[in-house]
C-alpha cells in the first residue's frame, strides 16, 4: 500500500531510542508488576487529563469493565440495573456492561456526529436506568454538558468511554474529566498507544479508585488479603515505560492528526462523500476521520486500487453480532445504516501533507456508475 492506514511501526520509530532507553531501564529494574513505572504514569496520566487519579489496567476493555464494577462494589450499581449506551460502538463498552451483569440500553446516534445523542438518552431512561456510558466516537467529545445534566437530573452515573478520545478538549477540560469516571485504551493503534496492551481508568473518586486498585489485582489492597473477588488485570511496567515516553508526544501528535483532517475538510469535495462535521475543533483527537457514503463499498476499492487503504468502523454493529443474540430484537435503523455507509481514511501522527493529498485526489477521481 502506497498510504497505509496507520504504520505502528513508522510511529514507534520516531522515538526509537528513548523507548529502548526506557525499556531498559525497566528489564535492569528487576521490578517488573507494579513498580516505580507504573506509578509514574499514572500520576502523569492522571495529571494529562486533569483529574486526580489514574489506575493503570490490563486494556480498555477491563478499565471499562472495572468502573462497572466498582461502582457495584460501591452499592451505587447492581445486577440488572440499565446503563444506556450509544448502539454505534465497538463491541468492548457492550461487553463491559453484560459481564457486569448489567443490562445495556442501546439508544441511536446524533446523525451529524454519530455521537450518543441526548435526546435518544433522555427517552430510555426508565426507573431501572442508573448510568450513562457516553463514547467519544472517533476521538470526538459527546455532547457532555447536555449529557452530565440529564445525569445529574435524574441521578444516573455518567461514564466515558474515552478509548478513542485521549487529549479530547472543551472548554480546557479533557476527556476523562467530564464524567464521574472514564476509560482509556492504549491498545497500539489509539492516538495514546502502548507497545501490546494497556488501559487505564481516570476519576476524581477516592472511593472508586480505592476499589479499582484493589480490583485490579485481585481484589487485594495488602498481599493475600483479598476484601473482592478481583481480576488479574495490571498494566504492566514495561509498557508503562512506554506510554511514559510516547505522553510526552501526545499533544504534538494530536496537531498533526488535526492538520491531516483539516486539509481532508478543505479539499475533499465529492457529492457522494459526506465529511464528519465538528461543532468545536479542540473537541476532536481525530483518532479516526470518517466519511460517509451511500456506496462505501465502491469507494473502498476505488481507493484500493490507487494504493490506499482504508478501514470499517465498524462493519457490524454489536446487536447484530452472533454474540448478542439477546438483542436481537432491538432496532435502531439509523445505527445499521451508518454501519453500511462509514470508511475511514488514513489518519496518524505520521502522514505528511503529501500522503493527505494523494487520499484527496483518489476520492476526487471516485466515479460511481450505480
Ligand atoms: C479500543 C476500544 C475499546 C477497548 O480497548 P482495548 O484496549 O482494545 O480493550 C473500548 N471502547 C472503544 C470505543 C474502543 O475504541
Amino acid at each position: 500500500m502506497d498510504v497505509p492506514f496507520l504504520d505502528a511501526g513508522a510511529i514507534n520509530a520516531r522515538y526509537a531510542d528513548q523507548l529502548k532507553a526506557a525499556a531498559a531501564r525497566v528489564i535492569d529494574s528487576g521490578r517488573y508488576i507494579l513498580g516505580e513505572e507504573v506509578d509514574a504514569f499514572e500520576k502523569e496520566f492522571a495529571s494529562y487529563c486533569g483529574v486526580q487519579h489514574a489506575v493503570g489496567v490490563g486494556n480498555g476493555l477491563d478499565a471499562l469493565s472495572l468502573i462497572l464494577r466498582g461502582y457495584k462494589e460501591l452499592g451505587v450499581l447492581k445486577e440488572g440495573d440499565e446503563v444506556i449506551v450509544p448502539g454505534n460502538t465497538f463491541i468492548a463498552t457492550i461487553l463491559a456492561i453484560t459481564d457486569n451483569r448489567l443490562i445495556p440500553v442501546l439508544v441511536e446516534p446524533d446523525p451529524v456526529t454519530f455521537n450518543i445523542d441526548p435526546v435518544m438518552v433522555k427517552a430510555a431512561i426508565s426507573p431501572r436506568t442508573r448510568a450513562i456510558i457516553a463514547v467519544h466516537l472517533y476521538g470526538q467529545l459527546a455532547d457532555m454538558p447536555r449529557l452530565a445534566e440529564l445525569a445529574s437530573n435524574h441521578r444516573l452515573l455518567l461514564i466515558e468511554d474515552a478509548a478513542q478520545a485521549h487529549g479530547a478538549m472543551r472548554d480546557q477540560c479533557k476527556a476523562g474529566a467530564l464524567g464521574d469516571a472514564a476509560a482509556f485504551s492504549f491498545f497500539p493503534a489509539k492516538n495514546l498507544g502502548a507497545l501490546g496492551d494497556g488501559g487505564a481508568v481516570v476519576t476524581n473518586n477516592d472511593e472508586l479508585l480505592h476499589r479499582i486498585h484493589a480490583l485490579r489485582n485481585y481484589g487485594s489492597e495488602v498481599k493475600y488479603q483479598h476484601l473482592y473477588q478481583g481480576i488479574n488485570s495490571r498494566l504492566d511496567e514495561i509498557q508503562a515505560a512506554m506510554l511514559r515516553v510516547k505522553l510526552a508526544h501526545l499533544d504534538e501528535d494530536i496537531r498533526q492528526r488535526r492538520r491531516i483532517a483539516l486539509r481532508y475538510r478543505e479539499l475533499i469535495r465529492h457529492p457522494l462523500i459526506q465529511l464528519p462535521k465538528v461543532s468545536i475543533e479542540e473537541s476532536h483527537a481525530w483518532h479516526l476521520f470518517v466519511v460517509r457514503s451511500a456506496h462505501r463499498d465502491a469507494l473502498q476499492k476505488h481507493l484500493y486500487t490507487q494504493g490506499i487503504q482504508t478501514l470499517v468502523h465498524y462493519p457490524i454493529p454489536p446487536h447484530r453480532q452472533p454474540a448478542y443474540i439477546s438483542l436481537q430484537h432491538v432496532h435502531l435503523p439509523l445505527t445499521e445504516q451508518l454501519h453500511d455507509e462509514v470508511l475511514s481514511l488514513p489518519m496518524g501522527p505520521t502522514m505528511r501533507s503529501e500522503d493527505a493529498d494523494r487520499v484527496i485526489a483518489a476520492c476526487q477521481s471516485f466515479e460511481c456508475d450505480a
